[in-house]
């Protein structure tokens, strides 16, 4: 099923021009030969219009970045004072009243420990961060063996090629093998594959044995362990129990190994806490944030570690144990205020709590999919709710990702009003936390209708 997708006579002429010269990221640029680019003339809380006013839901927060919608009328305010102080300003010494405010609310914010701060302009550069501090601080101890990390099946970290040497979706990674680096990769605790009868917590547990086993078999050579807690977001929305956190954070411990948690996607509410850490009640020696930070308005990211890593750096300038690391944009003051208004936000309007409410009617208007012949789970998380569709109910057998049926739903969900771009066979909704409730059932309504039409052949 190839359900036709046409643009409006403006937004036609607009996305003819714009392929004359744009590469755009994630995309075999000849698929738009069958299918617009969609170009985007506005954007107001949930709503994307183009330039005929046909509009879209951001069901996907625009690659999970937006928190409060588009043009946020507060987020907006807040940008517009800072921009008549101070644009950008560079920040290896110096500084400025954003960062240092931001700073402090994130360290009382973040699990308890996270007291360091230190600031990158997107998700992979924050990852790439984390990476070289762990290495190094060994390396400042005189630890020199540890050059090495510990990675899970399916999880991605960007596509920078550190962090994407620690990735493990392959469609991303294995045409780089031959440039990256060599991680020890351990499978994931992912509860999707757990058997019959046995607990998502059980089969954390079970799972971790392989970690369990890497780490005492390599804790000699590795820095670190880095996961993307509770939901692998590239690798399918895939999700597991927080138990196998807490028994990476003991063990990490135990074999004097550091952890590395890449909130990047999922911090900032997304799985029902305000850090999915927290679900555990761990503290990570790396936190890793970016996407939400800013709530989808400015590149931003911000690695948080602990006052021990930090006085691993800390000495006079000739034993050169300074961190070295720096972006032109670091620490932006624009990005920064962003920042704040969105910490703002979240208190203002009791978020986390509303959240649960709009996080219940996600369920509650799937919850019918998964008696679908071709739905292998319905899974949720907080505000990140998945429908994974497989040719075979029973064996989950996957359909062949050549015959591309996610993207069959997303052109569907197009001519309804509705941007759910999938990941492979996996259809999902992680919408701005601004939605409401009628328009997660039309989202759901849209959801199970495109499913529909592209399982009926
Ligand atoms: N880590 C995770 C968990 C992510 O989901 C992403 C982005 N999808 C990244 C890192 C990379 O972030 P960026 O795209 O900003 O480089």
């Amino acid at each position: 099923m190839s359900s036709r997708f046409q643009l409006g006579p403006k937004s036609q002429a607009f996305a003819d021009t714009a392929l004359d010269h744009v590469w755009h990221p994630c995309t075999q640029m000849k698929d738009h030969e069958s299918m617009p680019i969609i170009p985007i003339a506005k954007g107001k809380g949930i709503w994307l219009e183009d330039f005929d006013g046909k509009r879209y839901i951001d069901a996907v927060s625009s690659w999970w970045v937006n928190l409060f919608g588009h043009s946020n009328d507060f987020i907006n305010g807040k940008i517009q004072e800072q921009l008549s102080n101070l644009e950008h300003v560079i920040l290896a010494g110096f500084t400025h009243q954003p960062i240092v405010d931001l700073s402090k609310r994130l360290v009382e914010k973040a699990p308890q420990g996270l007291t360091r701060c230190f600031y990158a302009d997107n998700g992979s550069s924050a990852v790439e961060v984390a990476l070289k501090m762990s290495f190094h601080s060994y390396r400042n101890k005189g630890q020199h063996k540890k050059t090495r990390f510990i990675s899970i099946s399916n999880g991605y970290h960007g596509e920078t090629l550190a962090a994407l040497a620690v990735s493990g979706v392959a469609l991303y990674k294995e045409i780089y093998g031959p440039l990256l680096l060599d991680p020890i990769e351990v499978p994931s605790p992912d509860s999707y594959y757990r058997p019959e009868g046995v607990s998502p917590a059980e089969h954390a547990r079970e799972m971790f044995k392989h970690m369990e086993a890497a780490l005492e078999e390599h804790h000699e050579t590795v820095c670190a362990v880095i996961l993307e807690p509770l939901i692998q977001c590239a690798g399918g929305m895939r999700m597991y129990d927080p138990e196998y956190l807490r028994l990476l954070r003991e063990a990490c411990d135990k074999y004097g190994v550091h952890l590395i948690a890449d909130e990047i996607a999922v911090g900032f509410g997304r799985t029902g806490t305000f850090f999915a850490c927290e679900q555990a009640d761990i503290t990570p020696d790396f936190l890793c944030l970016s996407k939400g930070i800013t709530a989808g308005y400015l590149p931003l990211s911000v690695v948080m570690t602990n006052e021990k890593i930090y006085q691993d750096f800390y000495d006079d300038y000739e034993t050169l144990k300074a961190f070295l690391h720096s972006h032109s944009y670091t620490g932006n003051p624009l990005a920064c205020a962003a920042a704040l208004a969105t910490l703002d936000l979240f208190e203002r309007d009791n978020v986390i709590e509303e959240n649960k409410k709009l996080a219940k009617v996600m369920a509650d208007s799937t919850a019918h999919l998964i008696d679908h012949p071709h739905v292998g789970d319905v899974r949720q998380t907080g505000m990140v709710l998945a429908v994974e569709m497989v040719k075979d109910k029973k064996t989950k057998e996957a359909y062949p990702w050549q015959e591309r049926r996610g993207l069959d739903v997303f052109k569907y969900a197009l001519n309804h009003e509705c941007l759910l771009r999938p990941l492979g066979n996996v259809v999902y909704m992680m919408p701005p936390y601004v939605i409401q409730p009628e328009e997660i059932q039309l989202l759901a309504k849209v959801m199970t209708d495109g499913i529909n039409a592209v399982t009926a052949k």
